[in-house]
């Protein structure tokens, strides 16, 4: 691990580039089960984002997993280390100003409050941390099950994939999680509706003109 490092004061701060963009930086932090339907309300959102002005940037495992984390595994120390650097690009997202949005099944809870600490203690400069919006996209197993479009659960139930989450593995559900979207069978808009009517109540997003 590197010692001799130190952090290089900011030409601009980060409540700067909020002003210049005008908009504010954070983290919606999508987890839930395989096809639960997180990609998909990911997707909507980032477009209704965009499509209101706002820049947003979607992690997911299409260019998570093959590029920066192409080097990690299953195991459970390398789904902590894929989450912890997923945590750290969101936050780097973040504090650019932009609306990170991941969407990964994120399983364990230790995991996701160490992406939660990551963005909520300021960065030395700063003086406060960054929004961390958990939202926990809730189906019951068995709907997941059913909907199962890529043959995970499938292949799980077979023993050909050890240790999937629902199946052999354990999905521990958010305890307080900032929204809940029970995901049975609503369309993808009321879903992303729920995220977005809470951003507003918290002023994370700019007036609409
Ligand atoms: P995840 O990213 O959580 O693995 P996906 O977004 O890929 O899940 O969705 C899994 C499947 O469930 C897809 O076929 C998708 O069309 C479907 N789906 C997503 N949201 C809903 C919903 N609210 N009701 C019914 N089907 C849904």
């Amino acid at each position: 691990m590197a010692t001799n490092i130190t952090y290089h004061a900011a030409a601009v701060t980060r409540s700067e580039r909020c002003a210049l963009r005008k908009q504010r930086g954070l983290t919606i932090w999508l987890t839930g089960l395989s096809a639960s339907g997180k990609s998909t309300i990911a997707v909507e959102l980032e477009h209704q984002l965009l499509q209101r002005g706002v820049g947003a940037y979607r992690l997911d495992g299409d260019n998570i997993r093959f590029g920066l984390n192409k080097d990690l595994g299953f195991s459970e120390k390398d789904r902590n280390e894929n989450i912890r650097r997923i945590a750290e690009v969101a936050k780097l997202f973040a504090d650019s100003a932009t609306v990170a949005i991941t969407s990964f099944i994120s399983p364990y809870r230790a995991d996701r409050d160490t992406a939660r600490q990551l963005h909520e203690v300021a960065t030395p400069g700063e003086d406060s941390g960054l929004p961390f919006v958990e939202v926990y996209v809730d189906v019951p197993v068995e709907v997941a099950e059913k909907r199962d479009p890529k043959g995970l659960y499938k292949k799980a139930r077979e023993g050909i994939i050890k240790e999937f989450t629902g199946i052999s593995a354990p999905y521990e559900a958010p305890l307080k999680p900032e929204v809940h979207v029970v995901n049975n069978d609503i369309p993808v808009q009321d879903a992303v509706k729920q995220i977005i009517t809470y951003l507003e109540e918290k002023e994370y997003l700019p007036k609409q003109q």
